[in-house]
């Protein structure tokens, strides 16, 4: 789906930034480049016998606030440059919203519908194997990103313990409860997404109640964003996944929808009435349009939450959303910003909107330090505490009026962040 290259795309929304941040010139260009990038092979027996060979990547950009921080994804089109853009955009994300952390990210190339639960398990014991000389629990700590899970995180643990001969619980994040994860996290980045669209509707003195939403990408960030939408009275009236997109203006059943994918359903056999997870016999009826129709509707806000590169100079013209709030990372392009800002739409920038799940991960490594476990409304306070600072602060930037737009003031607040800790800690060797 996406076209532009994503690190070229992190890098011109970098240098849109340049002009407004305070930050030294030599220390702008370093972060341009990531810290390291390390290419793995990983050969697996698959359940059929026969052995694949893999390509994985984990790229660790930034370190100078803390140790790396960032997913790891599984998909087809994981690139080195998209996992070095990833792990830039993470670098930034954990600046803006105050975590002691750098940014890193994890691919593997691959197609997990195509793997059994033990070819993914292998294949993640063997990439975990991989890169366990980068990895720690005070170095850099893997979390889920796309088609990854709390199961994915017990097994990276499970391996890079085995190996160091104890339980590291904190050397990943977004584990089960059972091993130390943490109440809210599954749910934290749409959460996060949810909390950041509440504040935009009270900052634009709009009202949430009834607002037309469209999600793009009905998975763990986007199902979430929706439902805890749709709880909050505003009225979701598209979401989709690969098959396509479920469109109803009167907007849809979240909660029958959100059972019908929980129970592995796919969106063109709702709009069909082939449900699952449900006795239910009526719904919503919705009509089936495509991914591309989605992004056009004329909705008050649109929440892409599925891969990058979806809003580009080609179609930005046709989107009508008022506001677009990124749950996806990186879905807008440059060309695509320019366009928008000019037509004042607001974009709640990737690195603020899908913080949530970064923010509950930071909130799972430090009861993990602490060797104690917070119930989850301290855990959802807290996330709610620092996703709303940070939005705060990102509009009080923009509010200046010499910014464009809340990326830019989003970025200008964490490339200052990042060089200050550069500029105090110097360069050595
Ligand atoms: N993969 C998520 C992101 O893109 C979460 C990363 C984390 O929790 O470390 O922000």
């Amino acid at each position: 789906m996406g076209n532009d290259d994503p690190f070229e795309n992190m890098l011109a929304q970098m240098d849109r930034a340049e002009t407004y941040a305070d930050v030294d010139h030599g220390v702008f260009e370093r972060l341009k480049y990531p810290e390291r990038t390390l290419k793995v092979t990983l050969p697996v027996e698959l359940e059929s016998g026969n052995i694949e060979v893999f390509e994985g990547y984990r790229c660790q950009f930034d370190s100078a606030r803390g140790p790396f921080k960032g997913g790891v994804r599984y998909h087809p089109s994981v690139t080195q440059r998209e996992v070095e853009a990833l792990a830039g955009w993470m670098t930034w994300k954990c600046a803006l919203v105050d975590l002691p952390y750098g940014g890193a990210k994890g691919g593997v190339i691959c197609e997990p519908k195509d793997l059994t639960e033990n070819d993914l398990e292998r294949l993640t014991r063997r990439y975990t194997e991989g890169i366990r000389r980068l990895i720690g629990p005070e170095t850099d700590v893997p979390a889920p990103d796309m088609n990854t899970n709390p199961q994915t995180m017990a097994w990276m643990m499970d391996t890079y313990s085995v190996y160091e001969g104890y339980t590291v619980p904190k050397v990943v994040t977004g584990k089960p409860l059972e091993i130390g994860g943490t109440p809210g996290r599954v749910a934290a980045t749409g959460r996060g997404v949810s909390i950041v669209t509440e504040r935009l509707f009270e900052y634009l003195e709009n009202d949430l109640d009834d607002a037309t939403v469209a999600v793009q990408g009905f998975g763990n960030v986007g199902s979430h964003a929706a439902r805890l939408l749709d709880d909050a009275g505003a009225r979701v009236v598209a979401t989709s996944d690969v098959t396509g997109a479920a469109y109803d203006p009167d907007g849809l059943d979240v909660p029958t929808l959100g059972a019908h994918v929980d129970a592995g359903g796919l969106i063109e056999e709702y709009t069909a009435g082939d449900l699952k997870g449900t006795d239910r016999t009526r719904w919503d009826e919705p009509e089936m349009i495509s991914n591309a129709e989605l992004l056009e509707l004329d909705v008050d806000v649109l929440i892409p939450a599925a891969v990058e590169g979806v809003i580009t100079a080609e179609n930005a013209d046709r989107v009508r959303a008022n506001a677009i709030v990124e749950a996806a990372n990186g879905p807008t392009t440059v060309a695509a910003d320019e366009v928008l800002s000019e037509r004042d739409v607001q974009i709640v920038p990737d690195i603020l909107a899908n913080a949530g799940g970064v923010i509950v991960s930071y909130l799972e490594w430090v009861q993990n330090s602490q060797e104690f476990s917070w119930p989850l409304e301290t855990v959802n306070a807290e996330l709610e505490r620092r996703i709303g600072s940070a939005f705060d602060e990102t509009i009080e930037r923009y509010d200046q009026g010499d910014v464009p737009d809340l990326r830019t003031a989003a970025y200008t607040i964490a490339l200052e962040r990042i060089a200050r800790a550069h500029e105090y800690r110097g360069l050595f060797p």
